[in-house]
Order: C-alpha cells, then sequence, then structure tokens
C-alpha cells in the first residue's frame, strides 16, 4: 500500500468540497449542502472499505470494521457477542468493546485542508493497512465523523461529540441558531436526523475501550522537538462568551462626541483590553468576530456584538482574564452610556487524557512527545467519559484555521503509520 498515495487521494477528494474562491481556503460548515457532499464521501469511502456505515442519533458517522462473522445487526455490537477475555487492556470497557479513530470534516470560515480530514482521511487508511495484514479485527474498529466540530455555523464546537456524551443539553442545542435564524433543530431536520433523538448515547459509550484522534498540531511545539509526531497530554480548558453592547444608532456626520453612546467604540475596548489581560495573566484572549448593527460607514452603530475566545492551563486563570476584560468594557460602557451584556455561550473544563492509554501508545510508538494544547478537539469532549487519546502532526509553521495550514505529506504518513500501529495494538491482538 503507497500510504503517500492514499493520503494524497484523500485530500484530493475532498480538495474541491466547500473551496472558497481565490484560494482562499474552505467553507465547509455543519448541515450544510457542502456538509452533505463531504457526508456523501465518508460514506462512499466507507463502502470502498467494505465498512459498515452508520449514522447515529447525532448526526454522527461511523465506519464499522466489524471481526470475521461477527458483523452485528445494528451497533455498537450486542453485549455478549464479542469474543470473551479480550477487555482492552487498561481501559476498563467491557469484552465486547470497540474501539475508535476520526476526527471532523468541518471547518472554519476560511480554513485549512488539514484541521479535521486528516483524522478522518487517516483513520479509513489506518483501517485500510490493517485490512491488508488481518482478516479482521478482534473487536471492531470504528471511523468517525464528527458533526459540526468547529462550532462555525452554531457558535458551539463539537455538536456532535457534546451531544453524544451528554455535554450539552439535547434542548439547547436544539435552540442554537445560525446568522440566518435556521435553529439547529431545523437544519438536523433538514438532513434526515430527528431533533428529538438528539443526546446522550450510554449505550455506544459503554462499550467504547478507546477513541483515538489523529489531527494536525496548531502550533509549532512539535516542529520546536524536531518530531514529526507527538501524543496530546491535556487541552486547556477554554471557553466562549457573548460580549452585547447596545448603545444609539445616530449620524456620524452630525452627531458630536458628547452626544453620541457608540457601542463600537467600546467594543474595540474589549478587544484591546483581551491582548492586555492576555499578556499579563498566561492566557489567550481573542476577539475574532464581531457583529455591527446596522454595519454603516456614515453611521454610529446601534448594537455590536463580539465574541471572546479565551484559553488558559488552568480554569480560574480563564475564569479571572474574562471577568477582567468585561470589567474594562463595562467601565467604558458606563462612561459612553452604553448597556453590556456578558453571556457565556460554552465552556470546556480541562480535558486530561487518559494517562493509561497514553502511556499504552508511548510504548507502541516507542517513544513519542507529549505536549499539551489549547485548540478544543473533539477527543477532549469523549476523555470526560472514555479513554480518549490524540496523535498530532508536526506543523511546521504552527499556522491553522487558515488557509495557509499545512503539514508535510510524509509527516502525516508518519502520523498514520503511529494511527494504525496503535489501532492495531487496541483492536487486532488478543
Ligand atoms: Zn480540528
Amino acid at each position: 500500500l503507497a500510504l503517500e498515495e492514499v493520503l494524497a487521494r484523500g485530500f484530493a477528494e475532498l480538495a474541491p468540497i466547500g473551496a472558497a474562491r481565490d484560494g482562499a481556503g474552505y467553507e465547509r460548515f455543519a448541515l450544510t449542502a457542502v456538509d452533505r457532499e463531504l457526508r456523501a464521501w465518508f460514506a462512499r469511502r466507507a463502502r470502498a472499505l467494505g465498512l459498515r456505515y452508520e449514522r447515529d442519533r447525532n448526526a454522527n458517522q461511523w465506519a464499522w470494521w466489524d471481526p470475521p462473522g461477527r458483523v452485528a445487526e445494528g451497533h455498537p455490537p450486542a453485549p455478549g457477542t464479542g469474543a470473551p477475555g479480550t477487555r482492552a487492556a487498561g481501559t476498563g470497557a467491557p469484552p465486547d468493546a470497540f474501539v475508535a479513530a476520526g476526527s471532523h470534516l468541518d471547518s472554519v470560515p476560511g480554513g485549512g485542508a488539514f484541521d479535521g480530514p486528516l483524522g478522518v482521511i487517516g483513520g479509513f487508511a489506518a483501517v485500510e493497512m490493517l485490512q491488508a495484514r488481518y482478516r479482521g479485527p478482534v473487536r471492531p474498529v470504528a471511523v468517525v465523523n464528527f458533526a459540526d466540530e468547529e462550532g462555525a455555523r452554531f457558535g458551539v464546537s463539537c455538536v456532535g461529540s457534546r451531544l453524544l456524551t451528554g455535554a450539552l443539553d439535547p434542548g439547547a442545542a436544539r435552540a442554537l441558531t445560525d446568522a440566518e435564524g435556521t435553529s439547529l433543530a431545523d437544519a438536523l431536520a433538514a438532513e434526515g436526523v430527528d431533533p428529538a433523538g438528539i443526546g446522550r448515547d450510554d449505550e455506544r459509550l459503554g462499550h467504547l475501550a478507546a477513541f483515538v484522534e489523529l489531527h494536525i498540531e496548531q502550533g509549532r511545539g512539535l516542529g520546536d522537538l524536531a518530531a514529526p509526531v507527538g501524543v496530546a497530554s491535556a487541552i486547556w480548558p477554554h471557553g466562549r462568551w457573548r460580549l452585547s453592547f447596545e448603545g444609539m444608532a445616530d449620524h456620524a456626520g452630525t452627531t458630536r462626541l458628547d452626544d453620541r453612546r457608540d457601542p463600537l467604540l467600546v467594543a474595540a475596548t474589549a478587544v484591546v483590553a483581551a491582548r492586555a489581560v492576555a499578556a499579563r495573566s498566561g492566557c489567550l484572549a481573542t476577539v475574532g468576530r464581531v457583529r455591527v448593527v446596522p454595519n454603516g460607514t456614515n453611521a454610529i452603530a446601534s448594537v455590536v456584538e463580539a465574541w471572546l475566545d479565551c484559553r488558559a492551563p488552568a480554569e480560574s486563570t480563564v475564569r479571572a482574564a474574562v471577568d477582567e476584560i468585561a470589567d474594562a468594557a463595562g467601565a467604558e460602557a458606563r462612561r459612553e452610556g452604553v448597556e453590556l451584556v456578558v453571556r457565556e455561550e460554552s465552556f470546556t473544563p480541562e480535558a486530561r487524557f487518559d494517562p493509561a492509554l497514553r502511556a499504552r501508545i508511548v510504548d507502541v510508538l516507542g517513544g513519542v512527545p507529549a505536549l499539551a494544547t489549547g485548540a478544543g478537539h473533539d477527543a477532549g469532549m469523549l476523555s470526560a467519559v472514555v479513554p480518549a487519546a490524540m496523535l498530532f502532526v508536526r506543523n511546521p509553521t504552527g499556522v491553522s484555521h487558515n488557509p495557509a495550514e499545512h503539514a508535510a505529506l510524509g509527516d502525516c504518513v508518519a502520523g498514520l503509520r503511529a494511527l494504525a500501529a496503535v489501532l492495531e495494538d487496541l483492536a487486532c491482538r488478543g
């Protein structure tokens, strides 16, 4: 099997889907026509490898490589149907447990080609490698595409894995809306997913022995270590806050400065405060998105919404930083006569990856560096409930969520080999 070719073909097949014009990266938002094409690719890829395709009730896609003679009706395999005494070591999962690998296919606006797809393409490729060596696995292996990981459309990240693990309330999820006012419930229904059925899936989780996500690194950690592949130790606690500033629309050419209640001026204070607070408190704080109403060149804005993203190694640091930024914006809001409301849209506590699984992976791979990351991932959501791990592939520039995001094909192959070795260890040996 020419691994470079297998990976390159996967990226080439996905390349035209959701590509923005003029090389501006990808616009692959959840539950859109573009997403439908990505999901159709997943189903085709499953079929091409002879894997059993399934969409779960949270819109996540699964492709199952079943042990020979054990093609289960439905999924996961019914308790008691597995080979006896094959408890995945160190996982505490039942003997008929399965192992999963995957990531996501959606993107941020102007996203790169690797964040997400590498883990899905790599998951399929790893199964293909193992199919060449084994008639079948000892326990089922699933390749997963988690729905709406980036949260670009509905504002909450990792929707598919949050719902699966119960980290997102189904009612709150159904009520999420996109910029056009379409609810997540309606968007799910339009794709044939019953919005009433979303929510924690204990049956599936109870049989998931381990989840491994292959992902491009979103920083330069591995570059600094001169290592093509690493394993994740933890994901920083992180959250999103919506800052709503309400002032008064007026004419830019006639309204005296003293008479203005300019919400954009106050929002600018918040943007600047985020950087200043981050610099002195050891967190990362970013305002990367604002909505200005009415957004006119010659109009003082009436309403501005700004989204604050904050991450740090400790939750207390994140909380303190957000409070300080909100206080700074609040003081400026009072001076300007602007109303400020701060709402937490999502918060994800620190994800600590299962130490036993990580030790096992390091052992299988013969020693790879471990590193923490500030980026959220489906594996982080799963780590709260089941043993989960991440394999990072070197990103020479560290640039991510950008069309320039890149990993060398050789490093992607190293990541693929690592993933295949881990899956082989977890699922192909008694
Ligand atoms: Zn990702």
